[in-house]
């Protein structure tokens, strides 16, 4: 063990980027989190570097010597800097933005970075039969969860809105990797997989460069590689939905990522109705089910999609979950309770 240099302190990366809401992108091989061997002593405290990214901080902590940590430190930041302009909504010119504006026209051509990243989408939408669906945009706009609306939508409108969701209407070419709409009104958000997704690419260039321990908090979206100095592994606390500045209890995390969708995020209220940021894509229906959904997974991009996903299919998309992946967790607090009761499934224990 080395006594950590003079120059140990929080860097605050500056990074140009406005507001965003959802991500993609990829291609740098999504591995799991799995064990590496540090090579070098490990500091006592960890270099901090603050990248500031999709509305929110990305918090990198790494228990490395500095000239290692800034290097892989540089390249995080070009990495969520791609990510960002490639998928940028507010931005007309991101390719996000082009592929929803023209795909109804004609077959847009992706570049592989967004390939890659609907890759993920497809098969997380095939995974959860349906639950994650990145084709949710016209929903969200319907239940003024993208824009302000005064009034309620009519059945009428929702069930009209739910001919333009369904990744099953969506025509992926995979020879060619050109993506199109049948009907005009569809289009993609990646809210529900952003920050995963991302986490996911930084996680693997961490991994590259062989940073470990290494702890990142990507919006709530958090990994941690290896085991910290010290203890036996990373303590992420999971915030009680009912209460927001308390915790329902801690996770012990060592090569994992945990995410957690909750009601408490973002919620509207129209005409006195209380509007969730998660919709149905089945039903059209913003879901109430739960207080709050947490992941833990070995793939960081795995825990943002379950999340979002088990929020809108429950215990059974749960069980299914943690029976294919035994290293998967499921954390559930259902809404309405008057105290959080909690249900967990697979690999989780949630120490109060
Ligand atoms: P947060 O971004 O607050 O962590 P989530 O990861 O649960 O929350 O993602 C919620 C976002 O996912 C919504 O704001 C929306 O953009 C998108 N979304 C909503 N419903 C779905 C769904 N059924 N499938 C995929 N994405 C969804
Ligand atoms: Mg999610």
């Amino acid at each position: 063990m080395t006594n950590p240099p003079p120059s140990r302190s929080r860097v605050l990366i500056p990074l140009a980027l406005v507001a965003l809401a959802a991500c993609a992108m990829g291609l740098r091989g999504c591995g799991s989190l799995s064990p590496s061997a540090a090579v070098h002593p490990v500091p006592q405290e960890p270099l901090v570097y603050e990248f500031p990214v999709f509305n929110t901080f990305a918090v990198l902590k790494a228990w490395v010597p500095q000239e290692r940590g800034d290097v892989a430190a540089r390249e995080v930041l070009e990495v969520l800097r791609d990510l960002h302009n490639r998928i940028n909504i507010f931005d007309p010119e991101s390719e996000l933005s082009k592929l929803n504006s023209t795909a109804a026209t004609a077959p847009f051509p992706c570049s592989d970075e967004l390939w890659a990243l609907l890759t993920e989408c497809r098969r997380a939408w095939r995974e959860t039969d349906g639950a994650f669906d990145v084709s949710v945009g016209p929903l969200m706009r319907l239940w003024g969860l993208h824009r302000k609306r005064e009034t309620l939508p009519t059945d009428a409108e929702v069930a009209e809105t739910l001919q333009l969701v369904g990744l099953d209407k969506v025509v992926f070419d995979d020879a060619k990797h050109t993506v199109g709409f049948p009907k005009e009104g569809m289009y993609l958000d990646f809210g529900g997989i952003a920050k995963g997704y991302a986490l996911q690419l930084v996680v693997d260039l961490l991994r590259q460069h062989r940073i470990s321990p290494a702890l990142v908090d990507l919006g709530g979206n958090i990994a941690g590689l290896g085991t910290p100095p010290g203890r036996d592994a990373f303590t992420i606390g999971v915030r009680n939905p009912f209460d927001t500045d308390d915790l329902l209890g801690t996770i012990k995390v060592t090569d994992r990522a945990v995410a957690t969708s909750g009601n408490y995020e973002r919620q509207i209220v129209i005409q006195g109705r209380t509007i969730q940021h998660i919709v149905d894509p089945r039903t059209g229906q913003p879901v109430a089910t739960f207080a709050g959904v947490t992941i833990i997974t070995p793939r960081p991009v795995n825990s943002d999609i379950y999340s979002t996903a088990v929020f809108v299919a429950g215990e059974s998309l749960a069980r299914k979950l943690t029976t294919q992946d035994p290293e998967t967790g499921v954390v559930l607090v259902r809404a309405g309770a008057k105290a959080p009761a909690l249900q967990t499934f697979g690999r989780v224990t949630v120490e109060q």
